[in-house]
């Protein structure tokens, strides 16, 4: 058994292909539009809404006689207008390590604009078991007795089952067990794994799900290990794509930051 605590890894990012957009804008008589978007996500947010209102300058369309030149003033109107489906153009790719089943149980409710995959427990054998543990049980020496002992049992259990079905056992030949075999004892053997034990998902989200999720998840009424993780995203995101998540705004409640943005759901 081991001490661990949740990583978070933003590990991909929405790119523009230049060629094409620079192509794109010449044959809509816009070849000379720039934009000072610090980031490409931040760009093509800023793109698909100038596309919708054809306010790639002055005058392209006849009705819009000023427009915004600056990104950050252009994303702030978008979100205060909330005109966030442009939002969900642009995604983040993201994964949670050492995160428990507690923590993926609640990340997966959130069904709008994400994509998940999760390290699966039916393949992967529960041969060492990680723990994080939130601050009741760490303040507590009594309770962290209790949690220590409980993981090194079931990790045990978990050890004992493998022998009990010889999950690792080759015969004379050299061969190993048929892996179909291992799959589906595997399977039964989590069935009396904790649901706190250190596991890995991949998570991507789109920049309007993002906000969402990163104000719902930090709140101070939720868990305490999802408002961990989703502070460092909120940490990495409003650093990173300061115009897109510039009304937002952090303090921190109880050990751990809040996000709360001027504009919700957008
Ligand atoms: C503090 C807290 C406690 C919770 N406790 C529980 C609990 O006890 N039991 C439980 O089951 N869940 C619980 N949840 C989960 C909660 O009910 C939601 O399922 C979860 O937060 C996902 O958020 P969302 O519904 O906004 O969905 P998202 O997928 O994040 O969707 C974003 C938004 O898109 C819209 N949307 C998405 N899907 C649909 C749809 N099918 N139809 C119409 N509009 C849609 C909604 O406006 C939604 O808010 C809790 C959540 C929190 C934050």
């Amino acid at each position: 058994m081991r001490s661990v605590e949740p990583k978070v890894f933003l590990i991909g990012e929405t790119r523009v292909i230049e060629s094409e957009l620079s192509e794109y804008l010449k044959h809509i008589n816009a070849g000379d539009w720039t934009s000072n978007a610090p980031t490409d996500s931040e760009k093509l947010v800023e793109f698909y809404g100038r596309l919708c209102y054809r306010s790639f300058k002055p005058k392209m369309n006849p009705n819009v006689s000023k427009i915004r030149n600056s990104n950050d003033q252009y994303l702030a109107n978008l979100e205060k207008t909330h005109h966030g489906s442009v939002l969900e153009h642009v995604n983040f790719n993201f994964v949670f390590a050492d995160v428990s089943r507690v923590f993926t149980h609640e990340l997966v409710r959130h069904r709008a604009g994400v994509a998940i995959s999760q390290e699966s427990l039916r393949y992967v054998r529960l041969d060492d078991l990680g723990q994080w543990l939130p601050t009741v049980v760490r303040e507590d020496e009594r309770a962290m007795t209790v949690f220590v002992n409980t993981f090194k049992e079931l990790e045990l259990l978990q050890k004992e089952l493998a022998i009990l079905y010889e999950l690792d056992k080759v015969d004379e030949s050299g061969k190993e067990k048929n892996f179909e075999f291992k799959k589906k004892i595997t399977s039964a053997m989590r069935r009396i794994a904790p649901i706190g034990l250190a596991t890995t998902i991949g998570w991507s989200a789109n920049a309007r799900a993002l906000r969402w999720v990163l104000e719902m998840r930090t709140d101070p009424s939720a868990e305490e290990e999802i408002r961990f993780v989703f502070g460092k995203v909120g940490e990495i995101v409003c650093k990173r794509y300061s115009n897109l998540f510039g009304d937002f705004e952090s303090k921190i409640v109880d050990g751990l930051p809040c996000y709360k943005p001027i504009n919700s759901k957008v």
